[in-house]
């Protein structure tokens, strides 16, 4: 029997992206059909953030949140993906935030109840067919819960990233529309005396995944486990960890149209055009002598960028160049502004989320820096080095699970770990990288190695059929 799942997110790749999630369910699916699952998505359509065409109706109906309707459509958008089309929740500038209604606004719980509630009556009126039902992260944590209460679907939950929990006040409960008797206390929705969406979506699921096996590992002690770390450890073996793959068709240096001079691993020669034109777009001295080290991230807190910060004028002092492109934090930010002030022509700060500056970046710097304070998967890193920009990462998470570091003995290995989160360890690990740089023979040995690492997902993929198999027959 080929398996039908259907994987439900607020965020997917074209239609939307905040993060990494979005990368991977636009991905996964295609790659669960190539091993023979039946994988679709279901996922919000929100026309400022799309703006291809849209197929179909295949479906309408009210979902109730509280005492209001809301109607619903379901638009069809190829083959293998379900739109859901409700303005007031999804006609926005934002996945999650509307910063349009002011600081503050915070309707969150209310979205995302929309799309659990569409897929959730979808189901039970037959509209779309499901064996299983695979939710992404905190906002689709209320649907493992329905499906359970309707003896519908079975479900998967994965965990992108914890830190992201969906915790509202208690008194919001009854807008789920679930009894409390059955579904509010501390073996489910309860969470220090408020309702925790990541928690129901662990306690209810049949199974439980996360982007990386070390990933898996670490969440389970206090010290990462926010405050889950007890709910995560009683779910033993349904808690299992399978490493992101990313597409390599859309990350391929070799055909990517967002950069302006293709290259490959067989080729590299043509990188230093590409390095050539970062430097241009970002106002850094054209000097190839000069390492360039690159970042692309969200500008939070676990990312850890705040490390990079302090020690920029040891990099400056080293013959570095540096450019970040991110948005988020300003504080953060504004220290990488100062830097760019500080040091011109030698460091570098894009602001906004640009994808095709992204590519610039990944295909441009020489080294790229990930010093997260913890990291579920991480793609960014995987990206760099399909891009032929050498890792240097803390060891956590998925960093610790994707980047085996450089030996120089035998020439194998893709990058520099640091051990710790912190500025003197990710310092001696950037050191390190720059201390190979001038050895040209052992660093581009480390480049090609990590051009050539495979980040297919076809492994995955196995590994997520045959864990749908598992919870099909269990
Ligand atoms: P996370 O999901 O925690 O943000 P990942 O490394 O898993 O981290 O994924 C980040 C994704 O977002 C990558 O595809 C990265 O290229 C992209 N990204 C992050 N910041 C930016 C930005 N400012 N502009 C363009 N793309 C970005």
């Amino acid at each position: 029997m080929t398996a039908r799942v259907w994987h439900v997110s607020m965020e997917c790749v074209p239609f939307s992206k905040v993060g990494g999630m979005a990368d991977v369910v636009g991905a996964l699916p295609a790659a669960l059909r190539g091993v023979g699952v039946d994988a679709r998505v279901l996922t919000p359509y929100y026309p400022q953030l799309y703006r291809g065409e849209v197929g179909a109706e295949v479906g309408a109906f009210d979902v109730w949140i509280g005492d209001a309707p809301h109607r619903v459509r379901l638009l069809e958008a190829g083959p293998h993906t379900v739109l859901v089309d409700q303005p007031t929740a999804f006609d926005r500038p934002g996945v999650y935030d509307d910063p349009t209604r002011g600081e503050g606004f915070d309707d969150s719980l209310f979205r995302c109840l929309v799309l659990q509630l569409a897929a959730r009556v979808a189901f039970q009126r037959g509209i779309l067919e499901a064996d299983i039902v695979h939710c992404h992260d905190n906002h689709t944590g209320i649907l493992p819960a329905y499906v359970k209460d309707d003896g519908g679907p079975k479900s998967v939950f994965t965990i992108h990233n914890l830190a992201y929990q969906g915790v509202y006040g208690a008194d919001q409960f009854w807008l789920t529309g679930l009894s409390s008797d059955r579904f509010y206390g501390h073996s489910a929705f309860e969470y220090y005396g408020d309702l925790s969406l990541m928690k129901s979506g662990l306690l209810h699921a049949d199974l439980v995944t996360t982007v990386s096996p070390s990933y898996a590992a670490e969440i389970v002690r206090p010290e990462f486990g926010q405050g889950l770390d007890g709910a995560l450890r009683g779910l033993g073996e349904r808690l299992v960890g399978v490493i992101n793959g990313i597409d390599t068709d859309l990350w391929n240096p070799a055909t990517d149209e967002l950069l302006p001079f293709p290259f490959d691993a067989s080729d590299p020669s043509r990188k230093a055009d590409v390095t050539r034109a970062l430097r241009e777009r970002t106002g850094l001295n054209d000097d190839p002598a000069s390492p360039l080290l690159g970042m692309v991230s969200r500008v939070t807190h676990q990312k850890g960028l705040d490390l990079v910060g302090s020690i920029l004028p040891h990099l400056m002092r080293r013959g570095a160049q540096v450019v970040l492109l991110g948005s988020g934090d300003a504080s953060i930010l504004d220290l990488f502004r100062g830097a760019a002030g500080r040091w011109p022509g030698r460091v570098g700060l894009l602001t906004g989320y640009d994808e095709s500056l992204a590519h610039l970046v990944y295909g441009g710097a020489d080294v790229f820096l990930m010093p997260s304070r913890f990291e579920p998967c991480g793609l960014s890193q995987m990206y760099a080095m399909r891009y032929g920009a050498v890792p240097v990462v803390t060891k956590m998470g998925g960093l610790n699970d994707t980047v085996p570091p450089f030996d120089e003995k035998s020439g194998e290995g893709v990058g520099v770990l640091a051990d710790w989160a912190t500025a003197e360890s990710f310092q001696g690990a950037v050191d390190y990288a720059l201390d190979l740089w001038p050895r040209k023979r052992l660093f581009s040995q480390m480049r090609t190695n990590a051009m050539k690492r495979d980040f297919d997902w076809e492994r995955s993929a196995a590994r997520y059929a045959e864990l749908y198999e598992q919870v099909l027959s269990a």
